[in-house]
């Protein structure tokens, strides 16, 4: 068994790689948490890009515990806000992590933007660092539109705002299974299935 680090402690997100793995068949990796590691200091996140931040996140992962390390970063770009909050997404309104201030603040920016430049995507990216080894970023994206009130309450952060393209609900109102086939996360670590399924056969 190789044990791949996945820099959080988001139970979803671990069982998220591990059903992916699963589906892909990939046996012989098991995916542990920052739980299930002796602590290290996590440095904030300071980067221009998702990329930066997903990587920088992985290299500290891979040198404090020597295992091959997977972390990700993710956020919403707005066409309108010239591709913002981006990785700012979490502090929007100024408080990390108020989704429903974030939500505010993003509906009064939009309030005269027409139908036609509500454009939007989620972005993740997701980097693997192997200790001495490979180092491989990947980008997965959602693209879709923000609409003009919260709708559902399912998910988390901007999902009750983002319609995906091609339907009206928004990701707030479809099931966790339906998000996660669809989603800029679940594409992205799909990206990095060669590299893990090369890992796992080392
Ligand atoms: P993190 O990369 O998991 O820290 O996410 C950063 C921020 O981006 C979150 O706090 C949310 O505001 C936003 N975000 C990322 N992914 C999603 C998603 O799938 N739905 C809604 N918001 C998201």
């Amino acid at each position: 068994m190789t044990r791949v680090l996945v820099a959080s402690r988001n139970a979803k997100k671990l069982s998220e790689l591990r059903r992916i793995l699963h589906d892909a068949g990939v046996a012989g990796i098991e995916i542990v948490g920052l739980d299930d590691v002796p602590a290290y200091d996590e440095a904030p996140e300071t980067g221009a890009t998702f990329e930066e931040n997903a990587l920088a996140k992985a290299a500290d992962g891979a040198a404090a515990t020597g295992l091959a390390c997977v972390a990700d970063d993710s956020g919403l770009e707005v066409d309108a806000l010239n591709g913002m909050p981006g990785v700012l997404s979490a502090r929007w309104s100024g408080r990390h992590g108020d989704d429903a201030a974030n939500n505010t603040l993003l509906l009064a920016q939009l309030a005269d933007v027409p139908e036609e430049r509500r454009g939007a995507r989620f972005v993740s990216a997701c980097a693997l660092v192997v200790p001495g080894g490979a180092v491989t970023v990947v980008r997965g994206e959602w693209p879709g539109s923000i609409g003009r009130k919260p709708v559902g309450d399912g998910g988390f952060g901007y999902d009750p705002l983002f319609i995906p393209s091609g339907g009206d609900a928004t990701a707030a109102q479809l099931s966790p299974a339906e998000k996660d086939a669809a989603s800029h996360r679940g594409r992205a670590l799909a990206r990095l299935l060669p590299v893990l399924t090369a890992l796992a056969e080392a």
